[in-house]
């Protein structure tokens, strides 16, 4: 089995029937245990930091990463592997909290869009603009926060930021940025185990938040608007992958997968060395060998 199929199954072009219900947060492929996935997983590492290097010299693609799920689902060690297999000086992480006075000043699209990745680079959202479409969809309370004109407030707010969403991925993709966004999905007897962890483990209870018991209970809220979210902004030119959860071996080995597919479906090249760069080069070697 090549690395870069492994994440095939879990990718959504196009979210018109999309139910999240067909998805098994507990599904690990062909493969059954971390040590079968061992091989698979350096092998994914090790492409990446080659396909990265190409990205990077060519300085003419970017890609961006979008994660979002529910707590405990295992964004941050999912993008601790990814980063284990990507050179710092091209990739930056962002991770998005509760937006803060000066962000609720502006328009939803704002505090993200100063992040995105330069050519050339990797970009990672921890949580983005879709927690407009998430948290704010299941709390309306934070709508309010938003200062929104109260005349634009309707019933169609949700399908307008659909809409605005769509229209902005694919400006970014007709600009070179590829979007690729993954969907951890985890069970919710999973979340409860990986909860009672951080309480039982001391080296786990920082992780642990009074507010992510109180999320819990919104959990079929939130499944409700994972679904909308990915049947309305599903696309082509930026896919979501619905990504097993549960096991977090195979999460990391399904998101590095994705990312090598992606990376891979660029054809990447360093740039060629025309006849005036050739000439520099030879001129540069003629000096060095002198001294
Ligand atoms: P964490 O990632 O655990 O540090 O938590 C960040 C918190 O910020 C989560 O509860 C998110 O739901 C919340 N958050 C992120 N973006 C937004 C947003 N646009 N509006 C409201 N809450 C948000
Ligand atoms: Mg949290």
């Amino acid at each position: 089995m090549k690395t870069a199929k492994v994440a095939k199954p879990y990718r959504i072009d196009d979210g018109k029937h999309f139910r999240l219900k067909n998805f098994d947060p507990a599904d690990t492929g062909r493969l059954h245990s971390v040590d079968d996935a061992k091989e698979h997983l350096q092998k994914g590492i090790a492409r990446m930091e080659d396909l990265q290097d190409k990205l990077y010299a060519q300085d003419c693609w970017s890609l961006l990463l979008i994660f979002q799920a529910m707590d405990a689902a295992g964004k941050d060690g999912t993008i601790k592997h990814v980063m284990s297999g990507v050179n710092p000086q091209g990739c930056q992480v962002y991770s998005f909290k509760v937006p803060s006075a000066t962000e609720l000043q502006h328009d939803f699209l704002w505090r993200t869009t100063q992040h995105l990745p330069e050519r050339g680079h990797i970009g990672i959202f921890n949580r983005s603009y879709y927690e407009e479409v998430l948290v704010v969809r299941v709390h309306p309370k934070a709508l309010e926060n938003e200062k929104l004109p109260p005349s634009l407030v309707t019933k169609n707010i949700w399908d307008e930021r659909f809409e605005d969403i769509r229209s902005f991925e694919r400006h970014m993709a007709r600009n070179g940025t590829v979007i690729r966004k993954f969907f951890l999905h985890l069970s919710k007897k999973e979340q409860k185990r990986r909860f009672l962890a951080r309480l039982e483990e001391p080296e786990k209870n920082w992780k642990f938040s009074a507010a992510d018991i109180h999320e819990r209970t919104y959990w079929d809220d939130y499944q409700k608007a994972y679904e909308e979210m990915i049947r309305n902004t599903a696309t082509e030119h930026a896919p979501w992958y619905v990504i097993p959860a549960d096991n977090k071996w195979f999460t990391h080995l399904a998101v590095s997968a994705a990312i090598v597919e992606t990376l891979e479906d660029l054809g990447l090249n360093y740039p060629k060395v025309d006849a005036a760069k050739r000439k520099e080069l030879q001129t540069a070697r003629q000096l060095l060998e002198k001294k």
